[in-house]
């Protein structure tokens, strides 16, 4: 087995690195209290490849293997979780699942704006009332004719107030529970939908997140993506390379929180030397790092998987699961090595903290994500 990445793949992962210390790093913390990152680096983030990869060129993408997502998106979980989360459903949720399930047609109208950072895409799954439970979606499109009329609302929409298009799973026909549900394409400016911005979030503060209010909104047929009743399908793959994007934004997020405590621990002194000599900050510090190779370790294999075609939706769930998890564990251990000054706003781990937090509710929370693996495990569904 070989764990050296390729020419390509390290240079990638250079010009991510260098382009977060450029263009996020410096801004991350001034994004986070206006509660809005600057719009303009969808753009930059557009110019330089970053939201066509793995999608085809001929599309507009810029091709590339998993592997080159998950470096460049660790290196974004590192700069700052909110642009992360704009990428991966951007580009993660809604133009690859475009380029896996689209028509032709729908692929020439959304990736060319989608990768270029014309357009933003937000995936609308998640309801007021159906979370983990999303099969259970109530959110209702009845053919009319040459149309759909969509009426519903969906919640804690990533995107939600900037985006272009949402890729809205809504219910037709009547069969039940997940059978019922279709996958449309349905820009954000048809009449009738409204966008409501969510405030008061504990973390990715300068993202937008929203709820999604859809009264009487007519799409033509042809928004269907794929088949009728093929949504949850859908929704369920885009899902299961999402746990990957994630994983890999949580072991930024835990790689940034390693850089700052072992930075913080060789300078702050007490006891007459470096708190870095002191052992238990020590141990703080080791178990940062172990978390760091283990979840960049789960995350890698789950790329690697996908580029060989070899399934990996169990191996998606683990990575997600545990880099999650993994990140809030070091995120609070930085925050511990930083004292009373990691408890303040001007130093980096409070924000680490807060946005490393909600990485294990969304896309399957921690319990859904056990029950998936337990489901793959003993063939035996506990939902
Ligand atoms: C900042 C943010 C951004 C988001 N972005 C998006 C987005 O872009 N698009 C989108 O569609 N959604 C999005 N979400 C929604 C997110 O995916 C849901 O919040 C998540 O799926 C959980 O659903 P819920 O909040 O309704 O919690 P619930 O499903 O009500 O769960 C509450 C608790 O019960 C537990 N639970 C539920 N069912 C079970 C079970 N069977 N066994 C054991 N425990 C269970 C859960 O693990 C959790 O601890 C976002 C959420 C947030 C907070």
């Amino acid at each position: 087995m070989n764990l050296e990445l390729s020419e390509e793949q390290a240079a990638a992962r250079r010009l991510a690195e260098d382009f977060v210390d450029r263009e996020i790093a410096p801004h991350a913390a001034a994004w986070d209290r206006a509660e809005r990152v600057d719009r303009g680096i969808v753009k930059r983030l557009g110019e330089v490849g970053f939201l066509g990869l793995t999608v085809p060129e001929e599309y507009g993408g810029s091709g590339g293997d998993h592997l080159t997502y998950a470096l460049v998106t660790e290196e974004l979980g590192r700069g700052d979780s909110a642009v992360r989360g704009i990428v991966s459903v951007s580009l993660g949720l809604v133009a690859k699942t475009v380029a896996a399930w689209g028509s032709e047609e729908q692929k020439r109208r959304w990736l060319p704006p989608l990768t270029s950072g014309e357009a933003i895409g937000c995936f609308g799954l998640t309801e007021p009332g159906t979370g983990s439970d999303a099969g259970n979606l109530t959110t209702r499109a009845v053919r009319d004719g040459d149309s759909y009329v969509v009426d519903g609302s969906k919640m804690f929409i990533t995107n939600g107030t900037w985006a272009d298009v949402v890729l809205l799973f809504a219910r037709t026909g009547d069969a039940p529970g997940h059978k019922g549900v279709s996958a449309f394409l349905v820009p954000t400016d048809t009449p009738g939908l409204e966008r409501r911005e969510i405030h008061g979030k504990l973390g990715l503060r300068g993202q937008a997140t929203a709820e999604l209010v859809l009264q009487d909104v007519r799409v033509p047929a042809d928004a269907l993506l794929a088949p009728e009743g093929k949504g949850f399908s859908v929704a369920m793959s885009a899902l299961a390379k999402g746990r990957m994007s994630v994983a890999a934004g949580c072991v930024g997020i835990a790689q940034a929180a390693l850089d700052a405590a072992v930075g913080y621990a060789t300078e702050r002194e007490q006891f007459g030397r470096t708190i870095a000599h002191h052992q238990l900050v020590q141990e703080l510090i080791t178990d940062i790092a172990v978390d760091v190779d283990a979840a960049r370790l789960l995350t890698w294999r789950v790329a690697d998987l996908i580029d060989r075609g070899e399934p990996f939706a169990t191996e998606a769930s683990k990575a997600k699961l545990f880099a999650s998890e993994a990140a809030v564990r070091a995120a609070n251990s930085a925050l511990q090595v930083f004292g009373g000054y990691g408890y303040i706003d001007e130093y980096p781990v409070g924000k680490l903290l807060r946005d490393a937090r909600v990485m294990t509710l969304y896309e399957g929370t921690s319990q859904i994500q056990k029950l998936l693996i337990g489901r793959a495990l003993t063939g035996v569904s506990a939902f």
